[in-house]
């Protein structure tokens, strides 16, 4: 299993450290090429709208969309965004509709209100540790989407099917228990 991470923005290397931390083949994916020799991706945090001009600035728009269409897709933060069918306040995000949601970017606030809880994840019997950055809120679901957490009323840890979100950052604590979960949506597809 080789799984890729977006690699135009943002904190895509600490995603790569804890994916060979779980002794799992990585790759960086900059180019359309690089998305050929992989079974999953995942879409990092960062700014959205940055990361949307990049894809749009390497054409990888399609052949991100047609990807996201067929294999297991994880997307923290502004990765979430992109993956995301509809944006409230957004101008500068092309979203890839992949999660039947509606978010507003910087929900929780912006930078100065960045925090981190402990939340409850409904697949797992302990508390996990979130850190929230200028972390989208999520305001609606659809049927399709199964909501794994919740903080404050607002869903924070999504799936759809193999396409799976984070309003907060899991490569930024030492708890690898998301990315071993979607190693496990991973090696079920
Ligand atoms: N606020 C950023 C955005 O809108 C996301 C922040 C993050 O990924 N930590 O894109």
């Amino acid at each position: 299993m080789k799984i890729g991470v977006l690699s135009l923005q943002g904190g895509y290397e600490k995603h790569i450290d804890i994916l060979e931390r779980l002794n799992i083949q990585t790759s960086k994916v900059k180019y359309r090429k690089d998305l050929l020799s992989i079974d999953a991706l995942i879409i990092p945090g960062g700014e959205s709208s940055a990361l949307s001009n990049l894809i749009e600035k390497e054409s990888l728009y399609t052949p991100l969309k047609k990807f996201i269409s067929k294999y297991p897709v994880y997307g923290t933060c502004a990765g979430l965004i992109l993956l995301s069918k509809s944006i409230e306040n957004n101008n500068k995000v092309r979203s890839f509709d992949a999660l039947n949601i509606t978010l507003t970017r910087n929900g929780w606030g912006r930078q100065i209100n960045s925090f981190s809880k402990n939340i409850s994840i409904k697949i797992f019997k302990n508390k996990y540790k979130g850190v929230f950055i200028r972390a989208p809120k999520i305001s609606n679901c659809g049927n399709s989407i199964d909501v794994l957490s919740v903080l404050n009323n607002s869903p924070v840890m999504i799936q759809q099917n193999k396409i799976l979100g984070t309003t907060f950052h899991p490569e930024l604590t030492d708890d690898t228990r998301i990315h071993e979960y979607f190693i496990k949506m991973v090696n079920k597809c």
